[in-house]
Parts: C-alpha cells; structure tokens; sequence
C-alpha cells in the first residue's frame, strides 16, 4: 500500500500507484504465503517473525527497485497517450476543389488564361499568333485582361529550335508579375549571367540549379506568387516572395524580392494595387506558351475560440464545436 502511494505521487498518475499496490502483493504472496492466510487461522497460529535472511531480504528490495522503474517509466507514457493537444482554433472548412486529370491539367477553381485556342483572356493578344495549338511570341507584351494578387500560376513554354542567337538573345521571354521578371530563356547549353538564366529572378537571383529542357522541348514553370503590400503612404510593408518549381524542380524557395526587375537600374519596390496584370514578354523570339493557367489564393482563415490546452480523455475535455 505504502509502495503504491509512493508510485502516486511520485507520478501523479493513480494507475501506477494500483499497479505499484497489486504488484508488491503479488511479490509479497509468492515470497511469504503465510501472510495471506485467514485472519483466524493467524490467531491460532502465531505469524512467524519477517523472515531477515540476506538473500530474502535482497530479492525484496530487488523487486522493489523494479516495480518503481517501471512505474515511473511507463505512467509519463501512458499520460502522455491519453491527452490530446488542441490549438483551441476554429477553422473554417477548406473549399472542395477538383483536381485536373493530370497534375499539368488546371484543377477546377483555376482560371483559363489560354487553352490552346482561346486568348481573349488577354490584352495585346492579336499581336501574337496562335498555331498548332501554341501562342506564339509576337509583337509586343500580353497582359492579362484580370488582375491578380496572391496565386498559383502554371504556364508551359517550348524555346525555338533550332535554336538561334547566344547568351540572352537565345528563347529569351519572360513571365511578369506587374513590374517583376521570372526569366524565360533558352538555357540549355547556353553560356550567360547566371541571375538572368531560366528560372531567374531577373538580375536579382539565380535559379537554385538548371533543368532546362533541350531547345523545342516543353517546359513547365509552376509559380507561387505572394504580391508586395504597402501602407497608405507607398511604404513598404511586405515585399514580394515567390517560389518556382520549374518542370517539377524547386529552383526559386519562397525567394523574397528586392523590388523591380529591369535591367539597367538597381531594383526598386513602387507602391501599387497588390492586384496586377500577368504579362507575357516579347524579346524578339519566337518562343512558344501553352497550357496557362492559374488560382487565385488566400491564407486559410480560423477564429481562436480557447487557448492551447491539453485535453485528458479521463476529465473528457470537450472539443471546440466544429465550424
Ligand atoms: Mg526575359
């Protein structure tokens, strides 16, 4: 009894102060049956004195050591399964979205910016032409006719081939978030500045590593883009991050941009709506898009209704409401 006390408020768990109780009277039965004999045959028969011999004396304080390890050991444990933590958060339900047969293929909130055919998503468009299926570098930028803050865009694009011109004069082109360049450029074998290769942040980072498709293979840009904000004065308050994954590689990892894109300046950041046009660049070769597409995104949204708790199954804490 005394044993299983111990175990309890060493741990604080009452199941370890039974299991310390039932299994010292298991020990003391097996070692000394004659304690467990009725009551009245103990009256008529005197108990014998504790029987001190070394080595009974020894196994019992063996015992004793090894019902307090294993007390101790396992009770933290048990506690520990039986709790559950609860971020005391209540989530709104994600917003069921299908995904496309293939993960190239837009899911069902994207919307289309060129399927193949259709480009009236676009301003500028009639510039450039559309063959076979590909929109095809013309003359002049694209922009697109909807504005965009925070998304997801897919966009595939094939470099010329055979390929013509070096360096930056070789299936240049470029995706733009308003006034912000991800390089499109025929790198594949093909010597320049490293921050103005496939996949760069123009002038301003190199992709992380090079997986460019030979010239007239398709490649595939999928880009998340989280749009600078500024305060009421023009300062700002959140730059630009993106994270590019090009034909399935991570090249950009949420890279934070220092501003602008050009390229005779240092970069600058210019306040704006968060909202602007993707723009499709013409550098004078004939690079083709296809399969573009993007999403619209937004930050989860939950309501703290409690703190962070530890919910005990025995005290049967009860769970926030579902939302
Ligand atoms: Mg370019």
């Amino acid at each position: 009894m005394i044993l299983g006390l111990k175990s309890f408020l060493l741990t604080g768990c009452p199941a370890t102060g039974i299991l310390s109780f039932v299994t010292t009277l298991i020990c003391s039965y097996l070692l000394r049956p004659e304690t467990f004999k009725r009551s009245t045959t103990r009256r008529q028969v005197p108990m014998k004195k504790f029987d001190t011999r070394p080595h009974r004396v020894l196994t019992l304080g063996k015992l004793y050591l090894v019902v307090c390890t294993i007390s101790i050991t396992i009770c933290p444990a048990l506690r520990a399964t039986a709790a559950e933590y609860l971020p005391g958060i209540e989530w709104e339900e994600p917003r069921q979205v299908t995904p496309g047969k293939n993960n190239q293929d837009p899911p069902s909130d994207a919307v289309i910016l060129f399927d193949g055919v259709d480009t009236n998503a676009w301003n500028n468009a009639e510039t450039w032409s559309v063959t076979d299926g590909f929109l095809i570098v013309g003359k002049g930028m694209i922009s697109t006719k909807e504005t965009f803050g925070d998304c997801q865009l897919h966009v595939e694009w094939s470099s010329p081939l055979p390929a013509e011109g070096t360096g930056q004069g070789r299936g240049n082109s470029g995706v733009f978030f308003g006034p912000y360049e991800i390089q499109v450029l025929d790198s594949f074998e093909n010597a320049t500045y490293f921050d103005g290769q496939a996949a760069a942040i123009y002038k301003q980072t190199p992709p992380l590593v090079n997986v460019m498709r030979k010239p007239g293979a398709w490649n595939s840009y999928d880009i998340i883009w989280n749009t600078p904000h500024f305060d009421a004065e023009g300062n700002l308050t959140e730059p630009a991050t993106v994270t590019v994954l090009h034909n399935g590689v991570l090249v950009q990892n949420n890279f934070e941009l220092l501003g602008d894109t050009p390229f005779n300046r240092p970069p600058r950041y210019r306040p704006h709506p968060p909202d602007l046009p993707i723009r499709l660049q013409d550098h004078r070769n004939p690079v083709r898009f296809r399969n573009i597409w993007v999403r619209k995104i937004a930050p989860i949204q939950g309501k703290r209704t409690q703190p962070p708790t530890l919910r005990d199954e025995k005290k049967s804490t009860k769970r926030p409401k579902k939302g």
